[in-house]
């Protein structure tokens, strides 16, 4: 009997538990079911969409050069593997194991079912399995980090199987363009291929490329003008790459490098203990704030949306987002504190906006990031601490980044390009700030007071 391999976000054929292990049995029948029935209200954002049109699309060519072929359905997971299972005569199914809160119910409701393997593969470590002494999870990264590092390296990755065995008889597909995952009018997505090519192949050209330059990314991964990171964000998310290829490609010296692969870890292991993270404060507390309410907030919240807030750094990335997909990091955590502090609007809003549209958008390290910036995490208390736009931009020399995305400020020079408000050159179709940064601050600051 040929035996069905559940795909989801491990795009992948190399490093695979689930497909070396269904390939072992005999014939595989490789299925990805587009299931928004299951998250609900999580299901992918827009972007996401996008990554996964051309990611499914390597992943079948990748199948077709041995012989074998990807499935595609559509429907709730249990219902619809269990009508594939019963075309086929199947009778088990193997997966990886994922951690967000709808997909461990489904596998549960699946293994009532059907005979389900879960195999772990996705994280350096399997999220819940990292405890303190007492077995207790870790609420915070650093301690996390440290006690995961005692049972690194993460076990040597596995070549693609050489073989795929196929079933006599193919079940039926659907096809891809018919699923409507890429945007139509407009395309909002454009720009997007001329930074990203996702599968599989291409992760593994973008970590090789990477792993050249991995000494340099410490000095230059703060910094929003350079291509200091690894931008491999969204093949992780996909799982066209595991953790372990990472780690064995860049080796064990590049501490600040995989203390960042750690901490997608410890998101996975907060949702875990926490699956309601992207919807409830950490810590109740934070139920007490006043949020700004209300149509001024609304028109706030669209001028951060598009970009025009007046702060260039903040409207550089959100426009970059937009235009692209991605943020780089320290921009994500400029303009995201921005939303939470400056503006005082829920961070839930921007943690909406970011899943919509990010191509990494994911919901461990999405909700965990947004909480940890507004403070309301588990992890942390720095609401406080309130980063100041205009004094970050010049720090990270954000100069050149700046004039990259917000076209209104290209030919302003160094010096006034982070404030050409104050600087008496803002252009005419640049926005005012949308508040002043000491107003904003007493403001936040004030909020916060009534959650104590
Ligand atoms: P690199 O610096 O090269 O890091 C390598 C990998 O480590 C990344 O690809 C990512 O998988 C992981 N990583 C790096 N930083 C973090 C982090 N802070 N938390 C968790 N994992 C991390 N990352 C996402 O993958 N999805 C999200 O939805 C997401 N939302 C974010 C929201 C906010 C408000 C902030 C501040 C950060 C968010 N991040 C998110 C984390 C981080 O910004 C991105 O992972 C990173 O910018 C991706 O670029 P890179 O691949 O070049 O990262």
């Amino acid at each position: 009997d040929p035996t069905i391999l559940w795909l989801r976000r491990d795009l992948r054929l190399a490093d695979q538990a689930a497909l070396a292990a269904a390939a072992h049995e005999g014939p595989v029948i490789p299925v990805y079911i587009l299931d928004d029935e299951t998250p609900r209200h999580r299901a992918m954002g827009g972007a996401s969409r996008w990554w996964l049109h051309h990611s499914l699309a390597a992943l079948d060519e990748a199948l077709r050069a041995k012989g074998s072929r990807l499935i595609l359905r559509r429907g709730g997971a249990a219902a619809t593997l269990a009508a594939l299972a019963e075309e086929t005569g199947a009778t088990r199914v193997h997966c990886l194991r994922h951690y967000e809160p709808w997909w461990r119910n489904a596998e549960r409701a699946v293994a009532k079912r059907l005979d389900l393997v879960c195999h772990d593969g996705n994280y350096l470590a399997p999220p819940g399995s990292i405890t303190t002494g007492g077995g207790a999870p870790y609420k915070i990264y650093t301690p996390f980090w440290r006690a995961l590092q005692q049972h690194m390296p993460p076990p040597v990755p596995r070549a693609a199987p050489r073989d795929i065995p196929v079933p006599a008889h193919w079940p039926s597909s659907d096809s891809l363009g018919d699923w409507g995952l890429l945007p139509t009018r407009p395309d909002w997505a454009k720009g997007f291929a001329d930074d990203w090519t996702p599968g599989e192949a291409h992760a593994h050209r973008r970590l090789a490329a990477f792993s050249d330059d991995v000494g340099a990314y410490a000095e230059t991964r703060n910094l929003p003008s350079v291509e200091g990171s690894s931008r491999l964000s969204p093949h992780l998310h996909f799982g066209e790459l595991s953790p372990a290829q990472i780690w064995h490609a860049v080796g064990d010296q590049p501490q600040v490098f995989l203390g960042e692969i750690g901490w997608r870890d410890y998101a996975q292991n907060v949702i875990l203990q926490l699956p309601e993270y992207a919807a409830k404060n950490g810590r109740a507390a934070f139920d007490a704030m006043p949020w700004r309410e209300g149509s001024e907030a609304h028109a706030d919240l669209r001028a951060w949306q598009r970009g025009r807030t007046g702060y260039p750094i903040v409207d550089a990335g959100m426009r970059q987002l937009w235009t692209t997909g991605w943020m780089h990091n320290r921009v994500r955590m400029v303009a995201a504190s921005f939303l939470i502090k400056h503006l005082l609007i829920d961070w839930r809003e921007g943690e909406r906006w970011f899943w919509d549209c990010l191509v990494d958008a994911d919901y461990g390290n999405n909700s965990v990031n947004w909480q940890w910036t507004a403070g309301s995490g588990i992890d942390s208390n720095m609401f406080p601490r309130i980063m100041a736009p205009l004094v970050q931009s010049p720090k990270f020399d954000a100069g050149d980044y700046i004039r990259r995305w917000v076209p209104e400020l290209a030919g302003i020079g160094d010096t006034a390009i982070h404030d050409p408000e104050a600087s008496g050159c803002r252009p005419k179709d640049y926005p005012a700030k949308l508040i002043g940064h000491r107003e904003a601050r007493e403001r936040a600051l004030a909020a916060y007071a009534q959650t104590k």
